[in-house]
């Protein structure tokens, strides 16, 4: 497939980060040029952005590209830079990676490994795609940026996940790694939930086996929207509507099939995910570097926050499997507009008393995905 035009500036050489940066700073230079360490938790593919091992960064989840080439490395719990003939530079942050988790062992009766059903993402959320196959994953429709169905091509995973599989699996990971929380995901169906249908009756079970656990759903906008209460009602305490972006051109090029639900699709939802699930127990990821004007995001982070949505801000990341990596060979972002764009939208979070650890479940509670947590928000 030919490589599309999506707007992109030329590819730059990424500068060498600069002296004595701050931890946000040097959360952002991590997490665009990676680090060389030793993760048991890493997910290679799957839907969404992330390809990351999962590390404790003081203490908090962080979920980084493991790179063989990164000037950035872990001994004796610190994070090292390498500075040539001076040897490595101890930066004075504790990074542990993330332990291999019990449940992991574990295999159903009729023999499915509970890793194939969900994986650990950071130290304690339990993350699944209940539907591993897309509507929209022809390539021509597919989100550029998305591997769903690469994970199960690769036999890591299985295509449905059962409400009874599900239940099964976290009550293990709460017993034997104290996970806390549960992210359930799908792959967008034909019908009028657009694939809520199943998620509620896959919450619905894990509630009832693990009352404590507390579960967020991801959809799309649904054609109904009562399937938002439908959720809500089957016991999914959060809701993340991912929209990846406010511009319509970039929404065109990236995500074909996706933006021809339109961003009053969205406002409708978000809209009535509040109503239901309450405000700040809303959340969207807005991905930087698709070739947006930097200084939108924290104007479409503005009405998000007016709206009691968290707007989860997240770096694009060359994830293998994807057509933006494979065919289109897109990179990472500029570090200097990662930085910044996180930290205005930090500052909007902050003064409107939105903060992730809030939320009772999901992306933004977790945080490891993005800076917003480290930038205090
Ligand atoms: S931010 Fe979301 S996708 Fe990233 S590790 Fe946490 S739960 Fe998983």
């Amino acid at each position: 497939m030919p490589a599309v035009n999506l707007g992109l500036p030329a590819v730059r050489p990424r500068p060498a980060a600069p002296p004595g940066m701050d931890e946000v700073g040097r959360r952002v230079d991590v997490a665009l040029r990676g680090i060389r360490v030793t993760a048991p938790v890493h997910r290679e593919a799957g839907a969404g952005p992330s390809d990351d091992g999962h590390v404790l960064w003081n203490g908090d989840q962080a979920a980084i590209p493991v790179k063989p080439d990164s000037p950035y490395s872990v001994s004796g719990g610190r994070l090292l830079l390498d500075s040539g003939d001076a040897g490595p530079i101890d930066l004075g942050i504790d990074v542990a990676p993330v332990r291999r988790p019990r449940f992991y062992d574990l295999r159903t009766a009729d023999g499915t490994p509970y890793e194939q059903i969900a994986r650990l993402h950071g130290r304690n959320v339990l993350a699944t795609t209940v539907v591993q196959t897309c509507v929209r994953y022809a390539e021509d429709q597919r989100c550029r940026f998305c591997a769903i169905e690469a994970s199960l091509d690769a036999g890591a995973t299985i295509a449905v996940k059962t409400p009874a599989m599900l239940a099964e699996v976290a009550r293990a990971a709460r017993d034997l790694d104290g996970v806390e929380q549960m992210v359930m995901t799908t792959g967008t169906s034909n019908g009028w939930d657009r694939g809520a249908k199943h998620l509620a009756r896959c919450v619905a079970a894990v509630v009832e086996a693990v009352p404590d656990l507390a579960i967020q759903v991801q959809i799309e906008p649904p054609r109904s929207l009562r399937a938002i209460q439908d959720l809500f009602d089957a016991g999914a305490r959060s809701i993340g509507i991912h929209v990846e972006s406010m511009d319509d051109g970039v929404r065109r090029r990236w995500m074909p099939g996706k933006s021809t639900v339109t961003l009053d699709e969205y406002r409708a939802a978000w809209s009535e995910a509040v109503r239901v699930f309450g405000r700040n127990q809303v959340s969207t990821y807005l991905l930087v570097g698709l070739g947006e004007d930097p200084d939108d995001i924290p104007r479409w982070a503005d009405e998000l926050i007016a709206l009691g949505v968290y707007p989860f801000v997240v770096p694009f990341r060359p994830l293998a499997g994807t057509l933006a990596t494979d065919v289109d060979r897109v990179p990472s972002p500029d570090r200097e507009i990662l930085e910044t764009v996180s930290r205005r939208v930090a500052a909007l979070l902050i003064s409107a008393g939105m903060l992730g650890g809030e939320q009772k479940a999901g992306c933004a509670a977790c945080g490891a995905c993005g800076v917003l947590k480290t930038a205090g928000a």
